[in-house]
């Protein structure tokens, strides 16, 4: 195939045989959050370039070096969404959904866009599902958040593969207090830091603290410490955090380096992170982020989210083998007819048994074929009966019902009772 009919390196297709898995994981996760009360939100997968460049900032990854920006036709600039928390605050100020201090609990799911160079778990176009909640200030909806993810790693079976890796990075003016002493510390051992730290130094100083260099790291050993900078509000706020998830008997591990590479975030940021996947390890992060509704134009209102990337907890699925069974499976009955007048009797049969079991799942064959070559299908398509119609069947109005996976044997059913009989052998999602 020629290039130019190729997928763009880092955008995958996501093939049939992987949908069941993909379907899987999201309809648990959207049951998980509508039962935990968060309502879906759906935002345009292109912004203004000016909305990312704000709030995520302008010295990060992202916004330095991640983003496919591209002018439009009338000369604007616009971005590829690389995340979805700027786009809800955006959408969440521009129809008022937190005025008078509302409190909203929102989520979303879909595709962001980075250009960072791909391999196993990091993708160009990946997808993510993310919760944000404006104006509930308190360590209870932080644990609130946690809470509900360890709950969906238990109906995953990954609980024993994640680790929670939490931090507190203190308000604004206590991180800044804490930025001056650490660059301080820094600036004094200079020579011994790599390149990239160096120059994270003059950038964004707190991204020094996730270097992995080894000589860096040395020197960060006794660096200051961030708890000690902690102002008091935010200390209370994570000890209020900690003893819930003690509450909860959610394990966890404090990281003082854990600080996340957007700019807007505030107290509480947390990751959870699995060994199982080599360098690309984790799967849900997120944190707070108290000032950014204001510092995009609104009025003061706090807020808390997470995203999760999905194509790493699919990759830990499969990893874990903790693929249900039974998701593969995509039909139930499939119906095979010989000759025309058996296809319109059974076109008008299938009809009829789909009015009355909507959730059926039944296959019709399509493309004629011979007995052999339709049972094959019946027998490929993963049914767990198969429905047989010729000449003979017709004549006296009844249908050929066949189990396919050794549950009984063959029996004529008549047309009028087939449903009645379908819905005591199949159970229907
Ligand atoms: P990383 O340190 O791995 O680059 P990040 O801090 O840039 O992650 P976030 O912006 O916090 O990631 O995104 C939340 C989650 O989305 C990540 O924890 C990860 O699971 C997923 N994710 C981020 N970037 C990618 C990517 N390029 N490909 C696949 N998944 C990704
Ligand atoms: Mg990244």
């Amino acid at each position: 195939m020629s290039k130019s009919l190729q997928a763009i390196r880092g955008m995958n297709d996501i093939l049939p045989e992987q949908t069941p898995l993909w379907r899987y994981f999201e309809n648990t996760v959207a049951r998980l959050l509508d039962n935990y009360g968060y309502k879906q939100i759906r935002m345009p997968i292109v912004e203004f370039t000016e909305l990312f460049k704000r709030s995520i900032g302008e010295v990060t990854d992202i916004v330095e070096k991640e983003m496919y920006t591209f002018e439009d036709r009338n000369g604007d600039s616009l971005t590829l969404r690389p995340e979805g928390t700027a786009a809800c605050v955006r959408a969440v100020l521009e129809h008022g959904l937190t005025g008078a201090g509302q409190p909203q609990k929102l989520w979303y799911i879909g595709p962001m866009f980075r250009h960072e160079r791909p391999q196993k778990g990091r993708y160009r176009q990946f997808h993510q599902i993310g919760l944000e909640v404006f104006n509930i200030d308190g360590p209870d909806i932080d644990a609130e958040l946690i809470v509900l993810t360890w709950r969906l790693w238990g109906l995953l079976g990954i609980r024993d593969a994640v680790k929670l890796e939490l931090n507190s990075l203190g308000t604004s003016e206590s991180r800044g207090r804490y930025k001056v002493a650490l660059v301080e510390y820094l600036s004094a051992h200079l020579d011994k830091l790599d390149e990239d730290s160096q120059r994270r130094l003059k950038t964004n100083p707190l991204r020094v603290l996730d270097t992995k260099n080894a000589d860096t790291q040395a020197v960060l050993v006794n660096a200051p410490k961030m708890a000690d900078y902690l102002d008091d509000e935010s200390r209370a706020h994570f000890e209020g955090l900690k003893a819930r998830l003690d509450a909860a008997g959610i394990p966890f591990v404090i990281n003082t380096k854990l600080v996340r590479g957007l700019d807007y975030y505030s107290k509480t940021v947390f990751e959870w992170v699995t060994d199982k996947l080599g360098a690309q390890g984790t799967v849900c992060a997120g944190g707070r982020y108290d000032g950014l509704v204001e510092q995009m134009g609104g009025k003061p209102t706090t807020g808390v989210g997470f995203a999760m990337g999905i194509e790493r907890l699919i990759l830990l699925l499969e990893t874990l083998e903790q693929v249900p069974e039974e998701i593969s499976r995509q039909v139930d009955v499939y119906l095979c007819a010989f000759g025309e007048a058996a296809e319109l009797a059974a076109l008008a049969l299938s009809e009829k048994v789909r009015d009355q079991l909507p959730n059926l799942r039944l296959q019709v064959n399509a493309g004629a074929g011979s007995f052999k070559s339709q049972f094959k299908k019946a027998d490929k398509s993963g049914a767990l009966y198969a429905l047989i119609l010729g000449d003979d069947e017709l004549a006296q109005q009844v249908i050929g019902f066949k189990p396919l996976r050794g549950q009984g044997e063959q029996q004529n059913i008549a047309f009028d009772a087939l449903a009645a009989h379908l819905a005591t052998c199949v159970v229907q999602g």
